[in-house]
This record gives C-alpha cells, structure tokens and sequence, in this order.
C-alpha cells in the first residue's frame, strides 16, 4: 500500500471552489463523473426556469420578446459565454447545435478562402464534426474535399491547399488536448483559415480565442456549461472577419432588418448573422442563468482544481489497485482536458456497474470507461469513494453480471 499524502477530507476543506456544489441541485446518494457530457442542474437555471414558462410566457406572451428582452437573448448569452472563452464582446452568438453551426461556418470559410477546395480535420475527431463536412461535400460537388491531418503531428501536414483546418481542441474520447495558439500560427502561415470546436473547452479551462489568434470557433453549452440536456450552442466571429463574413442559412433571424420583413436578404454584418430562425427562448433563457454559476469563478481555479482531481484520481486508483485491470487511453496530465479514458474490453458494462454503485461516468466505444471531472460540484471526497466502488467491481468482477452488459441506446 503507498501513504496518502493529503487525505480527501484535507484536499476537500482548502479546496477554494468547494462552496460552489451549493450552488448545483445534485440527486443525493451520486457521485458525477459525466459533467463533460451532460452538465447537471444549477439551482439558478431551475429558478430562470419556472420564472421563463409561468411568469415570461405564461403571463407577459407575446410582449415578452421586448419586456424580457427575448429577442436579444442570443447576443447577450453569446457575450457571457464569449467571457469564458477569452473572445471580447460582439464575437459570440448562442444559437442551434454545433453540427448545424459547424454547416454555416465551414461554408462561410471556403466562400472566403475559394482559391483552395480542402477542408482538413482529424479522423479522430467527434463523428459530427465529420458528417458535417461530408455532408456539405456532397452539396459543393467533386471539387471540394476532405482531408485528414495526423493528430500527433498537424503543424507538419499543414499544405497550401487547405482552406480551413476544423479541429476540436480536445479529443472527445481520449481528452487529448491541442496547442491552439501553436497550431493556428502556423495555419495562418500557411493562409489556412482556423475552425475550433470547443465541445470539451469551453467552462473547462481557460480558452483564449482572441489571444490565440483563432478565426472561428463553435461549442455547445449543455457539456461543462451546465445549460441543459439540448440547451444551445455557439459560433465565435473574429471581429475582423465579420465584414467578409456570409453563411449560407439565410434566415430572417440573421437579417439585417428582420422586422422590415422585406423579401430580399440583407446580411447582418454582425456575428447575428448567424441567426438562423426564431432561438429556442426557454432553453436559452436556462442557459443565460445557468452560467451565472461562473459569475465568482475563475477558470484558472477551475482548470487547477481538475488537475488536482485528476491526480487523485490517478493515485487513489494505483493505491486500490484499479489501474493495473486497465489501459490509460489519455495522455498525461498536462495534455489533456478535465478527463480521463480508461480502456478496457468490458469498459462498457464496467460503467454500468459503478453507475449501479451511484457513480455515473460514460462508455465510448469501443472500449473506454470516459471519466469526466467538473470541479465547480466535484469533492475530493467524492472521488475517493468513486475510486473504492470501483476497486470492488474489478476485484469481484461485478461487471460480468448479465444485467450490466446489456446495451442501451444511450451510451
Ligand atoms: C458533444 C460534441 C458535439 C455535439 O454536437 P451537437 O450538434 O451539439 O449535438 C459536437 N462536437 C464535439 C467535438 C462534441 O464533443
């Protein structure tokens, strides 16, 4: 057995962030190691909630979209989420999903750069982001083409052929992190324009857009940003390409004058124009107060406390004996995202069984147990048991139990 150097109870009582699990509605009796997924409930988005649907729609209806300031929803979550990920203010607007944000975007980009007809991302990188390309290939004609760059080693595949690089900053499944700075420099050197999803970034750590440089980025809000289960997604604008800026899903939302109700399209020169049609108000309004959970927080904390979670983890782990049944699948600490993969061949009914023990954590196929860890409602506490319960699956091979090894369509 190797000591503990600090117990869970002294990590837990000087952990800064400690107070902010108050600020969640948390199911008793669960450990949650699956916020990178699906963020869990902030009391002040249950709150916005039932004050959106009784007291905005059920009373103020249609006046609401002026006295509530509906219709600037989208703008003014679009800047709260810009201060998360280091973008000033009229870069970011919340609207639609990623997969469909990704469609405008990517359009967007080959219209500017239409000298050259590739779009280079990783094979490694989330399906939709992928299906999304092949799917506007289909549309563009022969002409166009995807191409896949080596994760290990993008700067060096970096051609004067692509026009837009899309890559996810952190890897889905194995949490690999991306140098963002690094990688879209050398884009740029390359006239190569950058598209970053932040699906795994954004309310993990400290994302830089404008600092890095970044040309456009996406994210969704429902993962470590706590708005929900479908709550929506974003698209930044660097300032300086809003002018050049024209995506292709017309709607009236992203018209200039949308009220005019004129029949010809005028873009909004702004990041607005994204609008596509009228924004889920509801969703949007829970997300707009699910973020206030950041309002005293810095991501540095955030991104220092998961570090510190996932060191636990890992030596909590060793000590009980947990690791040597699997294979670490995510690179070391300091290169990935606020989680950690785990592979294993029953890493699937593995994950069934710990949820039946009260810790719920997700499976991505093919064979990994995907821990996530979300410091604003994490202990170390919480951890250390999650380590234990674990400990006593794999010693006693609970996981071969028939009730875990059958599939569900959610994973
Ligand atoms: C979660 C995730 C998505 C989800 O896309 P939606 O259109 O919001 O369903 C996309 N890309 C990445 C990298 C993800 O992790």
């Amino acid at each position: 057995m190797i000591n503990k150097v600090f117990s869970a109870e002294q990590l837990d009582d000087k952990d800064p962030l400690a107070h902010k699990a108050g600020a969640f509605s948390l199911p008793d009796n669960t450990i949650y190691l699956d916020g990178n997924s699906l963020g869990p409930l902030p009391k002040s988005a249950e709150k916005r909630a039932v004050e959106v649907v009784q007291e905005q729609w059920g009373q103020g209806l249609i006046t609401s979209w002026n006295k509530h300031q509906w219709i600037s929803l989208p703008q003014q979550v679009g800047d709260k989420i810009g201060e998360l990920i280091g973008a000033q203010q009229g870069q970011v607007i919340c609207c639609d999903s990623i997969s469909i944000n990704l469609f405008k975007v990517l359009s967007a980009a080959l219209k500017m750069n239409p000298r050259r007809k590739v779009i280079a991302t990783t094979r490694d990188n989330f399906p939709t982001d992928i299906y999304m390309v092949q799917g506007l290939l289909d549309l563009l004609g022969e002409e166009y083409s995807i191409r896949y760059v080596d994760e290990a080693s993008i700067s060096s595949q970096l051609t004067d052929d692509i026009a837009v690089l899309m890559l996810t900053q952190v890897n889905f499944r194995s949490g690999l992190k991306l140098d963002m700075k690094g990688i879209t420099e050398q884009a740029h050197a390359k006239g190569i324009l950058t598209l970053w999803d932040l699906a795994h970034s954004a309310g993990a750590f400290p994302v830089c857009l404008d600092d890095c440089n970044v040309d456009f980025a996406v994210g969704c809000s429902y993962k470590y940003l706590n708005g929900g289960p479908g709550a929506p997604a974003f698209i930044y604008v660097a300032r300086r390409h809003q002018d050049s800026y024209q995506q292709p899903l017309s709607g009236w939302m992203g018209h200039s004058a949308p009220f005019s109700f004129s029949p010809d399209y005028a873009p909004d020169s702004s990041v607005k124009q994204n609008l596509c049609g009228t924004p889920g108000v509801i969703g949007m309004s829970i997300l707009d107060a699910a973020l206030d959970v950041f309002d005293d927080v810095s991501l540095k904390a955030i991104d220092e406390k998961s570090k510190k979670l996932q060191a636990f983890f890992i030596a909590e782990a060793k000590r009980a004996g947990v690791l040597e049944h699997f294979g670490v699948a995510s690179p070391p600490i300091n290169c990935r995202g606020s989680q950690l993969a785990l592979a294993h061949d029953e890493a699937y009914a593995i994950c069934q069984a710990w949820i039946a023990e009260g810790v719920i954590a997700d499976f991505r196929a093919p064979n990994i147990l995907r821990i996530g860890f979300a410091p604003l409602y994490l202990s170390f506490a919480d951890v250390e048991k999650a380590v234990t319960r674990l400990a006593i699956i794999m010693n006693e091979k609970r996981y071969e139990n028939a009730t875990f090894q059958q599939r569900q369509s959610v994973t």
